[in-house]
């Protein structure tokens, strides 16, 4: 059955996990198991409107819903959406993808924030959920189950059983950028999700990014915040960790993690031992 979306036309597969069929990208509110939105849920189309839509937003779920319908960034809807239709990888080729901008997965009261760069095309694109569907993920997810933060050490997909305790995954960037690149416009326009996230957030006591972009990211959306941040600009480094203060007085440390990719696991410039590590010592409060 063709359906349009975007303006395109595209074809409906079965989910790997459920079976339903979707269409790529997903409808909003159309059944796909964690979908946040809703036909109705507000849709962003300039960085004005993620600046309204994030500060309006009364809780998590609906700043997640919001967020996975953003249009915000034209380059970025164009390569998430070419991609979930013409472009999917031969060996996803039979499954829906998502094809919108990756919400939050995790522990909604989670007191532990773990922030990643960017969704990849064939994994958070096509699942629509965090570090899901490819080698970084697999990593991720079997260090979150050896330091007791995930229920299971896959994730498949939306709908799988999954669940995490006490952590919660977001991205910098919400959307799959080409070559993992966003451009630095593209960063700032969606860094008010971000900067929302952690006022809507108030449990958290320590975040860790894993890799520059993310470390960059948070301490942007903390100073967006007037939190206090020490100068000169602290640097990332793996392991490295910094304290920020809130306006109200509670500090929040920000540790920093080699990212997952495989050219750093590959390499073993990170290590299953090193990230379990870093995992173990979020639980310590500032
Ligand atoms: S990158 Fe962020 S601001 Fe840009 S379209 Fe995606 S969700 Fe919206």
């Amino acid at each position: 059955m063709d359906r349009t979306y975007g303006g395109s036309v595209s074809t409906r597969d079965p989910h790997p996990v459920t079976g339903e069929l979707f269409d790529s990208p997903v409808l909003p509110g159309t059944g796909w198991p964690g979908d946040p939105a809703s036909p109705d849920t507000p849709v962003a189309r300039t960085s004005g409107q993620v600046r309204r839509l994030a500060a309006s937003a009364v809780d998590l779920a609906e700043l997640q819903a919001r967020i996975s319908v953003c249009r915000a960034c034209p380059r970025l809807v164009a390569w998430r959406e070419s991609v979930a239709r013409e472009g999917r990888r031969a060996s996803f080729a039979d499954q829906p993808y998502w094809g919108r901008p990756g919400p939050s997965f995790g522990d909604p009261m989670a007191e532990i924030l773990i922030v990643g760069l960017a969704p990849a095309a064939n994994g958070t694109n096509r699942t629509g959920r965090m570090f899901t569907g490819d080698s970084s993920g697999d990593f991720l997810y079997a260090a979150l189950h050896r330091t007791g933060f995930a229920n299971q050490p896959t994730s498949i997909g939306a709908g799988d059983g999954l669940r995490l305790n006490g952590i919660r995954i977001v991205a910098t960037v919400r959307c799959a950028p080409p070559a993992n690149a966003p451009t630095a416009q593209e960063k700032a326009s969606c860094l008010p999700w971000l900067r929302r996230d952690l006022e809507l957030s108030p449990q958290v006591h320590t975040i860790m990014t894993l890799g520059g972009i993310g470390w960059d990211g948070v301490l942007g959306a903390a100073r967006a915040l007037d939190w206090a941040v020490p100068q000169p600009k602290p640097k990332f480094a793996h392991a490295q960790e910094v304290e920020l203060v809130r306006p109200d007085g509670v500090a929040v440390r920000l540790v920093g993690c080699y990212h997952v990719s495989p050219h750093n696991t590959f390499t073993k410039r990170l290590t299953p031992a090193m990230l379990d590590e870093v995992l173990q010592s979020l639980r310590s409060r500032p």
